[in-house]
């Protein structure tokens, strides 16, 4: 899976080997943490992207909603579970502090990002850099550094560099539910729906902007090969 392909849901469980209900899941498989993000205007928390698409903040979860807890978004987002155990915020605040002191690799983090009901679009491989509380509304909330970093573990993917470089370019969700919404959800050169990914109509490595939906559009898996082929 390269970042900008578009999954179902159940292909993002199947990927993932995992029923994916949250959307914090420190070391899911193995020492791969996995996280889901929405942007879209009614999403629950503050997530943004920064620095040309490389890095994403990542906002941490609050506590579940529950007869003693009836509003979460007054609550601080909590470190531990009423069991004394690290919640996710606290696992994934405790790797990025181990690895923003030390000379720790950083956690690799695969993001989801939601872009409609039931459809997904795989964002990429990120190292999680580095974490930290701030206030928001007179609560306090965790806040996490994630860098876009598809070469730490896709290396025998990049066969061309030129084509890789626009992996390591995030799409703004803004830009994608433009593209996708103008596009229909479909192939532009042949109408399919399946295997779908956001592609650069003017690479990245040629100067084309991964922040204008005017150089974005939707292919599918054969017609977004086709085009590479041409391109080398
Ligand atoms: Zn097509």
């Amino acid at each position: 899976m390269k970042p900008g392909d578009v999954i179902s849901y159940l292909e993002m469980c199947a990927e993932e080997k995992a029923n994916l209900q949250r959307g914090m899941n420190y070391h899911l498989r193995g020492d791969i943490s996995v996280i889901l993000m929405s942007l879209r205007p009614n999403a629950p928390y503050a997530d943004r992207i920064e620095n040309d698409g490389r890095i994403l903040i990542y906002e941490g979860h609050d506590v579940p909603k529950t007869s003693d807890n009836p509003s979460p978004k007054v609550v601080d987002q909590p470190m531990y579970n009423p069991s004394g155990n690290l919640t996710q915020n606290g696992l994934f605040y405790k790797a990025a502090l181990n690895h923003a002191k030390g000379n720790l690799k950083p956690e690799l983090v695969r993001v989801y990002e939601k872009l409609h009901a039931g459809i997904w679009v795989y964002n990429g491989m990120f190292g999680l850099l580095d974490a930290w509380q701030e206030k928001s509304n007179a609560r306090s909330v965790f806040k996490f550094k994630l860098e876009l970093s598809e070469e730490l573990t896709s290396n025998r993917q990049l066969v061309q560099r030129e084509v890789a470089l626009d992996h390591d370019r995030l799409i703004p969700p803004a830009v994608k539910l433009a593209v996708w919404k103008r596009d229909k959800g479909r192939c532009v050169l042949c109408g399919s729906t399946d295997n779908l990914h956001f592609d650069h109509i003017i690479p990245y490595s040629k100067g084309g902007s991964s922040l204008v939906a005017e150089n974005i559009q939707l292919l599918c898996a054969r017609h977004n090969i086709a085009k590479k082929d041409r391109i080398e």
